[in-house]
């Protein structure tokens, strides 16, 4: 994306994904039978696979309770994502205790990373095999490789190997990648590759247009479509502000009118919103099915608003500050850790994911400037950040 200025990008903003009428929403949607107390359970086809995936689909990550496993399979949701890093491991386990018996109601996905050597990608095989231990079955629906920013990376002939021979070995049925940073080039990447079948792709209403029409073109040759971070969390003050679930002006929260922003563009096949409570799982599941009101666009204005100069969309695709900084420091991935601490309070996520950013591109260099170069297209004081991160990652 060519740099722009903040008026410029919260206009695009605002406009995104709202063009897509080639591809019908109400033909994607499968309504399933009315179930009781929960809500009707809506599917989409996923991308080529075949599979008929709950348009809410359950983000796991942070997740600690085998019991609210329990309660999302119940409520219909059939995909789950999760991630062999996630919390050291345990998230995978606490999901395997469920596995154990309800492994045949879900489309189940996990993901491995690798480091910049050969070295992390020979031991990509192993982790394969540890997670299908954890999550205590013989095989998962979906392997991704995680966190994927560069062309190059999806054209890689070695992690293609490692992927490959998983799913000839039977340890997964399909294969993609997870971006959350250049997720257009990510995404045209894969659509090139005819090898690559989903992408877990950072998605929300702060998107630039081009991740929207990346995302069209994909679903349109087959690739399944599962967005992440679609909810907008403030990095600062420390304590959520505002409450994502506060509403006071009609029945739609905050959080549910974003991923309404986010299914209702019907080249998305699934979402997987971080659920942690059972709160959170009946504000999620009442979204499938309804459709975007003037209303909630209105929430989504007024919130955006709020998120002005809090909200780094790198996840979502921004690339507002990318090669601004002459020293190559990634400040949109360093933001990434740096919410990963402030906003999700998991330290670990945020010094893990910070530790695998390159060298060259962490805030350890910011030490010999007295004033960030950096701008920000969505007003995010950058120096204040940087020093944050430098505080807390050292
Ligand atoms: S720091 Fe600002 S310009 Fe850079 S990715 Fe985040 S929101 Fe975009
Ligand atoms: S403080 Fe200096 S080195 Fe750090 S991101 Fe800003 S311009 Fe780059």
């Amino acid at each position: 994306m060519e740099r722009t200025n903040r008026r410029t990008f919260m206009k695009q903003s605002t406009t995104a994904g709202f063009g897509l009428a080639a591809f019908s929403l109400s033909a994607r949607r499968i309504y399933g039978a009315e179930s009781g107390s929960f809500n009707r359970v809506v599917y989409r086809m996923l991308g080529s696979t075949g599979y008929k995936a709950s348009e809410m689909g359950f983000g796991a990550m942070n997740m600690r309770e085998p019991a609210l496993v329990r309660a999302v399979i119940d409520s219909g949701i059939n995909y789950i994502d999760t991630a062999h890093s996630y919390m050291n491991g345990a998230n995978e386990e606490i999901i395997g205790t469920v596995m154990k018996t309800r492994r045949n109601e879900v489309f189940l996905t996990t993901k491995i990373k690798f480091d910049k050597d050969g070295v992390e990608i020979a031991k990509m095989p192993g982790m394969i095999e540890t997670s299908l231990k954890r999550l205590q079955t013989d095989h998962v629906d979906l392997v991704l490789l995680h966190i994927t920013d560069k062309r190059e990376q999806v054209f890689r002939d070695d992690l293609m190997k490692v992927f490959e021979n998983a799913r000839d070995k039977g340890q997964t049925r399909f294969i993609g990648v997870s971006t959350h940073e250049n997720q257009a080039e990510v995404l045209d990447a894969v659509v090139e590759s005819k090898f690559w079948q989903a992408v877990l792709v950072g998605y929300n209403y702060y998107s630039p247009p081009e991740v929207t029409v990346a995302i069209q073109k994909a679903r349109e040759a087959g690739i399944a479509i599962i967005g992440m971070k679609n909810l907008i969390t403030i990095e600062r003050p420390r304590k959520p502000f505002p409450d994502i679930r506060e509403n006071k002006t009609g029945t739609t929260t905050n959080q549910q009118a974003l991923l309404k922003w986010v299914l209702n563009n019907p080249y998305v096949d699934t979402v997987v919103p971080g659920m942690t409570s059972f709160e959170q799982l009946a504000d999620d599941i009442a979204v499938m099915g309804k459709k975007l009101t003037y209303d909630d666009r209105r929430i989504l204005k007024r919130y955006s608003e709020k998120a002005e100069g809090r909200y780094c969309c790198g996840v979502s695709g921004c690339t507002g500050c990318r090669e601004q900084c002459p020293y190559g420091v990634n400040v949109s991935q360093i933001n990434r850790c740096l919410n990963y601490a402030e906003g999700y309070g998991d330290i670990g996520l945020a010094y893990e994911n910070y530790r695998s950013l390159p060298p060259d591109s962490r805030a350890d260099k910011c030490e010999d400037c007295d004033e960030c170069l950096v701008e920000c297209v969505n007003g995010i004081n950058l120096q204040e950040n940087i020093r944050r991160a430098r505080v807390m990652f050292g």
